[in-house]
């Protein structure tokens, strides 16, 4: 179900433009507006989920595909020295925008701990 008053929802439809550059039937990809890596893609689920906390069991399968997806997209984006996925979750995680979403970073070497 798509939520109109939800930003990602919109780039889901189109209404808010994106640099797209990846879909499938249940995820949409598109480079984040705010980059922090030389490849920072979002990857969200076409269904509107606000986050970890709201999936069902149902979504369980939704959420691993979009897992899944980084790989492919990092493949394209040839991230051969590897690459980071992130779900923030809630305010201690900084998570702004309430649509699901996993984060893939790559292009420099990456930090642990994140911040
Ligand atoms: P969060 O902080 O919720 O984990 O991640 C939200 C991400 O969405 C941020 O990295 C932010 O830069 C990105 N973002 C926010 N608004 C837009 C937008 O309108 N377009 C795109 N492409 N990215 C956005
Ligand atoms: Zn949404």
């Amino acid at each position: 179900m798509s939520d109109r008053s939800c930003l990602f929802c919109r780039i889901v439809s189109g209404e808010i433009p994106s640099t797209q550059v990846f879909e499938d039937e249940h995820c949409v990809a598109f480079r984040d507006l705010n980059p922090q890596a030389p490849t920072h893609v979002l990857i969200i689920a076409r269904e509107h989920f606000g986050s970890l906390d709201e999936a069902t069991p149902e979504q369980e399968s939704i959420i691993g595909h979009a897992v899944r997806a980084a790989s492919t997209i990092a493949a394209k984006e040839g991230l051969t020295a590897g690459y980071r996925t992130v779900i923030n979750t809630g305010a201690d995680a900084g998570q702004s925008v309430f649509h699901l979403h996993v984060h893939l970073l790559g292009g420099r070497p990456l930090a642990w701990p994140p911040g």
